[in-house]
């Protein structure tokens, strides 16, 4: 049987009650025999700060090298506004995500019938509506130098440098078509190669890498601005979008948030596959710590869950558990339950651990 080692980081808020839930199911697929996962749990976050001083230990960046995936909470909260900057909560997350070198994240948006008539969009538009957005992480604007403002005859200068080399395009263009691969087989690549350099230089190392290794999988160019309409006007045209970290950055809020509430979205982080093509991962939920409803049981655990899912089949290569997992979800929305977040009329109103539960209840059902 296969075994495999997870290290869960619950984090503040409300990340230790949604974790809770994924634990739940761990004990569930372990008791039934489907592989063996062995579980370790740290700090990070204010509760690391709390315990120890900075938002993540050296010890708990060793553990997290060594597993299989990480499934990370959320961190932060008002408690520890006033603590330095380098060991704010989310420190820990920016270390996590550096010493792993987890330079592709992975965003679904994901439409369960059940909520379409949530969305912004029309239900039409948005039911079925499956999109993943692979975001480049660790490059571009929000890391290059010069990063500064200075003082200029005439005021102040601020300035952030938008720079890319070939290597990292080339490896976040391999890790989209690859998941292209496992879905509809289609990466649309967005840039602004009419007014920035990166953007050619994007579309030129895109290219190189379809036309060399993946030309079973159909590649289309498009403009960042346009894709950002697109996505509203006819999101279910797109399978794989892949884009840079800016660009990234706001595709994957606004597809998110086609498909509802923060308490739905989960996401993934994935560095480079080593060489039996192991990629250390990083799952988590798109939402933060909830500090307003923390500790009271009104948590939406879905994303959590979801977040779970995606471990299942990226890193664990459990997809039939993933599909199950998925299923699951879909099947207790279309009962009717909902957290407050997605609260509808007529619908019954439950909490972390109850709809924790009725999720765990249809994958027993399933199994
Ligand atoms: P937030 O995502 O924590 O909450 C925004 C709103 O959405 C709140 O009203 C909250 O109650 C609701 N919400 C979020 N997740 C929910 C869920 N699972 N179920 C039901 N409702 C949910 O964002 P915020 O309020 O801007 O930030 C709160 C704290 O979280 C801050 O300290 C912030 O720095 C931190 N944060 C952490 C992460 C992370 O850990 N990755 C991400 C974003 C924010």
């Amino acid at each position: 049987m296969a075994h495999f080692d997870l290290l869960l980081l619950p984090g503040d808020g409300i990340g230790p009650e949604v974790m809770a839930e994924v634990r739940r199911l761990i004990d569930w697929l372990n008791a039934r025999g489907t592989a063996t996962i062995a579980v370790e749990e740290g700090l990070v976050g204010g509760a690391a700060y709390d315990a120890h001083g900075v938002s993540i230990t050296d010890a708990t960046v060793e553990k997290a090298l060594r597993a299989d995936a990480v499934l990370f909470g959320a961190v932060g909260g008002p408690k520890w506004d006033d603590v330095a900057y380098e060991v704010r909560p989310e420190a820990g997350l920016l270390r996590l995500r550096k010493d792993l070198d987890l330079f592709a994240n992975l965003r679904p948006a994901l439409c369960y019938p059940a909520l379409a008539d949530a969305s912004s969009l029309k239900r039409e538009l948005v039911e079925g509506l499956d999109i993943m957005i692979v975001r480049e992480l660790t490059g571009g604007v929000y890391f290059g130098e010069p990063k500064e403002i200075v003082e200029t005859e005439r005021g102040k200068r601020a300035v952030d440098t938008q720079v890319y080399e070939s290597w990292e395009i080339d490896r976040i263009a391999r890790a989209a078509f690859d998941l292209a691969r496992k879905r509809r087989g289609l990466v649309h690549s967005a840039e602004k190669r009419n007014v920035m350099k990166t953007g050619v230089l994007w579309r030129e190392v895109v290219s190189a890498v379809h036309a060399a290794d993946y030309q079973d999988v159909q590649l289309e160019h498009i403009l960042a601005d346009n894709c950002a309409m697109q996505l509203v006007r006819a999101p279910k045209q797109f399978d794989v979008i892949v884009t840079d970290n800016l660009f990234g950055d706001m595709l994957s809020d606004e597809a998110a948030m086609l498909t509802g509430s923060l308490g739905m979205l989960p996401s993934a982080s994935l560095g480079a596959p080593d060489e039996t093509g192991r990629r250390k991962a990083l799952y988590e939920p798109v939402h933060g710590s909830a500090p307003d409803i923390a500790g009271q049981g009104k948590a939406n655990p879905i994303a959590m869950i979801a977040s779970f899912a995606m471990a299942l089949r990226y890193s664990l290569e459990l997809a039939e558990e993933a599909d199950r997992l998925e299923a699951a979800i879909a099947a207790v929305l279309d009962k009717g339950l909902r957290t407050g977040d997605i609260m509808q009329e007529g619908m019954r109103l439950v909490s972390t651990a109850e709809m924790g539960e009725a999720i765990l209840a249809e994958m027993d059902a399933a199994a």
